[in-house]
């Protein structure tokens, strides 16, 4: 079988091997597909390391789980390649296309599908191909891990969701797959529940060392668990960037808005400065442009500061961690979420400061 997908953008001149080593882990290059010739997926390059966790980030119908599920094997590919550590498992140019239980592959879907008439270690050891005693040393060995050694006789339906999340997780990563692909895995589970498994699941993701792809609509959830987020939008990859480069410096205002509520002022950029309701900002960028800010990046002040803007409060309400403050602006309410220890009064007076790093600019389209 032929080695596709050798991506030459980042054959930067090092050594072989160096490039080698980073065909490890799973490669997939300008992989399209298409369901009745609607186009799901366009042209999608991806590369997940040994020991990385990618997370796939998107709205719903965006394509996610259709890479994913192109990655696993469960559609046949038609356009690009798709390598595990070197070797090619889809091609669409010679037709070649390893069937999913022979890729090395550890899934894991929305609705767990744990086996109901299998007991929790019977679930686990599934895809175990170790001798009986062996099989119990790492069924024991991985509930251990995650702290339910006392529910390894049961059956999932007595299990709760939380519980039945870290049993799918463990039957997925015991056999050490070199590639683990997770679909949505904590969509089943309420607010509380996400936050704590999620910080378990990144611990034992961690550990197994695979090259983890990971699909979620969930901006908070893909800062927090991954190496690398991939956004995608309409079946492309719009922004490929770690984490805190994401939140920070976001390439389009599709990206600049996932996270969390934001202002947006049209305004129109002349010899290095744009003026807003929030103020003047500097920018590279001329003529008519979108400015966009997060409610999250404004600071309010009773004094007026070095460049704040002032304006009346319309509404301020409790959020917990901060409070929501709607105020009047020149063209418009603006959003806040501060984190301020009193709510001033409506029709009050405050002062609004913005980061200046945190004004993002956009030419528009
Ligand atoms: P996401 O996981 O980001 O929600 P999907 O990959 O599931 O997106 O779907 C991408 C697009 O492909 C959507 O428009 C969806 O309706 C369509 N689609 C997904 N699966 C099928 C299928 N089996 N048959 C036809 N269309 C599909
Ligand atoms: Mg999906």
């Amino acid at each position: 079988m032929p080695v596709h997908g050798l991506d030459t953008r980042r054959d930067d001149g090092e050594s072989g091997r160096a490039t080698a080593s980073r065909m490890k882990g799973l490669h997939l290059t300008k992989v399209s597909h298409a369901y009745d010739g609607v186009v799901a997926v366009d042209g999608v390059d991806l590369q997940v390391a040994p020991g990385e966790i990618v997370c796939l980030l998107g709205p719903s119908g965006c394509g996610k789980s259709t890479v994913l599920r192109l990655a696993a094997g469960l559609e046949d590919l038609q356009r690009g390649s798709i390598t595990i550590d070197e070797a090619a498992v889809s091609d669409a140019d010679s037709g070649a296309q390893v069937p999913p239980e022979a890729r090395g592959v550890g899934l894991m879907f929305q609705d767990y599908a744990l086996f109901p008439h299998l007991t929790v270690q019977e679930n686990i050891a599934f895809g175990l191909t170790a001798d009986k005693a062996e099989k119990r040393r790492i069924v024991a060995g991985a509930l251990a891990e995650v702290d339910l050694s006392d529910v390894a006789e049961r059956y999932p339906h007595t299990l709760s969701g939380g519980q039945q999340q870290r049993i799918a997780l463990l039957r997925a990563v015991v056999p050490q797959p070199r590639v683990m692909l997770l679909d949505e895995p904590f969509s089943g589970l309420d607010q509380y529940m996400r936050q704590q498994v999620r910080q378990e699941t990144l611990r034992v993701l961690k550990s197994a060392q695979a090259a983890t792809l990971m699909v979620t609509h969930d901006p908070e959830e893909a800062l927090y668990l991954a190496d690398r987020v991939v956004v995608m939008q309409a079946g492309r990859v719009v922004q490929d960037s770690a984490p805190l480069e994401l939140y920070q410096n976001p390439q389009s205002p599709f990206v600049a808005r996932l996270f969390g509520p934001a202002n947006e002022f049209h305004a129109n950029a002349q010899n290095g400065a744009v003026v807003t309701p929030l103020g003047q900002f500097t920018t590279d960028l001329e003529g008519e442009v979108l400015v966009i800010v997060r409610a999250s990046d404004i600071e309010v002040h009773d004094a007026p500061q070095p460049g704040s803007t002032q304006h009346a409060v319309r509404s301020a309400r409790p959020l917990g961690a901060v409070s929501e403050l709607i105020l009047e602006g020149a063209n418009g309410p603006i959003e806040v979420q501060s984190d301020i220890q009193q709510l001033p009064a409506s029709g009050s007076t405050v002062h609004a400061l913005v980061d200046a790093q945190r004004v993002f600019v956009y030419l528009k389209p």
